[in-house]
């Protein structure tokens, strides 16, 4: 069924009884050709551009729960591509464009908002480093910004700007950055993949990897053994885990990082603004919440909640960057688990085991990375060669040091660096 403006009217003449469900329930076969472990934004567009730029049908996507319920419907929801590094930027930059087709793309409405995003800077060395930053956008063909002081409070009035630790000096401003609703980018990539014939399999937790002389042959399964020619590991938090399936050990540590919405207010923020100093950045949702977050929590786990002192960490940042947003009430927060790589840049590559591929390092920023993620993994299955925007994001480079890209040193320790 093609969404459009007439059919959400005739649906309303007619008592919205002919909607039909959004993605089929089919049940596992016994063998596909492409095997995807995970149901995130990046395993759903894997599956998705797969199917349409390569034209692979016989593909099966395996989620433990729930399309969209891991940190593709949990995130903050900041879509950018500012990056400064070689290897980086050129990716995000495609990410970026794919983002700006996505709703055409997939008849779906992920409420792409590219309301612009500021980094704020509180000194001139950090101005400097700004400027370099904003050159390398603009030569990559992003748009950058160098705002004064007067320019941000012009765009950003409520903010203060003497505060004692960290006056505001200006700030890098990326009109083409954003926000997009997070799950509804699963579930448009969830509806493009199964109408190319995809089978999105939910409940279905994969409990191991079978390999043959070296070779992939399929995964086990809570809901049986699927025999598979191809398998990729795109499983974001859990990546260590499942690649210990095979045998696998991955430069990954996984962390939780909180978030937190307030009560539905009045347009207030209309930007996504940054204060990096503060480990504290924040935006308002199309519903009204003003949906913020911190750092990491510094200790590796799996629980996908976090804890009481970060949580004051974040509300003192907040306080101390906008005091007005003591006056609304938090709804509520929750957690993700990060898949930590120690440079903070991805990995899109084979591994050691012929047949087997791995997605995952995406640290704070793989939503924004979905679109450009699945295209260059369906790439690298489809033809054998990495896509030239990922080419950086090799296994190897923590092995030989060749390679390694750095956009600011995070990794497991954020602190640290
Ligand atoms: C609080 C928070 C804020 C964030 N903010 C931003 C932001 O503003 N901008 C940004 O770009 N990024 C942000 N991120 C990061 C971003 O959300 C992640 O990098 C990205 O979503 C990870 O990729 P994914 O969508 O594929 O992950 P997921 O949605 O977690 O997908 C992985 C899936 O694999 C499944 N899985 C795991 N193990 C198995 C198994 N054995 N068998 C079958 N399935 C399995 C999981 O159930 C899960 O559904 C944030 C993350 C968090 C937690």
């Amino acid at each position: 069924m093609r969404y459009s403006g007439l059919r959400v009217f005739a649906q309303g003449l007619a008592g919205n009884r002919g909607w039909k469900p959004v993605w089929r329930r089919p049940e596992p076969k016994a063998e596909y050709d492409i095997v995807i472990i995970g149901g995130g934004g990046h395993g759903l567009s894997t599956a998705y551009y797969l199917a349409k730029n390569h034209g692979l049908r016989n593909i099966a996507v395996l989620e433990k729960g729930y399309l969209g319920g891991g940190n593709v419907g949990r995130n903050t929801t900041i879509v950018r591509a500012n990056y400064f590094l070689p290897g980086n930027s050129e990716f995000y930059s495609h990410s970026l464009k794919l983002w700006e087709g996505l709703e055409a793309e997939l008849n779906y409405n992920v409420m792409h908002s590219q309301r612009g995003l500021i980094n704020l800077f509180h000194s001139d060395g950090q101005r400097d480093a700004f400027v370099r930053r904003g050159n390398a956008m603009l030569a990559q063909g992003d748009d950058a910004v160098l705002l004064d002081r007067e320019g941000v409070r012009e765009k950003l009035p409520y903010l203060d700007f003497e505060q004692g630790r960290f006056p505001i000096h200006g700030g890098l401003y990326h009109p083409r950055g954003g926000t997009a609703r997070h799950d509804a980018v699963a579930w448009g990539y969830a509806r493009g993949a199964d109408r190319l014939g995809v089978d999105l399999i939910q409940n279905c937790e994969v409990t191991g990897i079978d390999t043959r002389q070296g070779r992939v042959t399929g995964v086990q399964t809570t809901r049986g053994p699927i025999r598979a020619r191809q398998v990729a590991m795109v499983a974001a938090g859990r990546s260590s885990q499942v690649a210990a399936m095979a045998g696998l050990r991955l430069p990954i540590e996984s962390h939780v990082l909180q978030a937190f919405v307030t009560e539905g207010l009045k347009p207030v923020i209309d930007h996504v603004v940054s204060f990096g100093m503060g480990h504290f950045y924040i935006s308002q949702s199309d519903k009204g919440g003003l949906v913020f977050g911190g750092d990491l929590d510094f200790y590796a786990s799996y629980a996908a909640r976090g804890n009481l002192p970060m949580v004051e960490h974040v509300m003192e940042a907040g306080m101390t960057l906008m005091p007005m947003i003591g006056r609304a009430r938090v709804l509520r927060s929750w957690g993700g688990i990060m898949d930590m790589s120690p440079d903070g840049s991805p990995i899109i590559d084979r591994t050691p085991v012929e047949g087997l591929f791995v997605n995952c390092g995406w640290n704070y920023g793989g939503f924004k990375a979905v679109p450009a993620s699945g295209w260059c993994l369906a790439h690298l299955m489809a033809t054998g060669a990495p896509h030239k925007v990922a080419e950086g994001f090799r296994l190897d480079r923590f092995r030989t040091g060749q390679g390694l890209m750095d956009e600011e040193g995070t990794g497991s320790q954020h602190n640290l660096h």
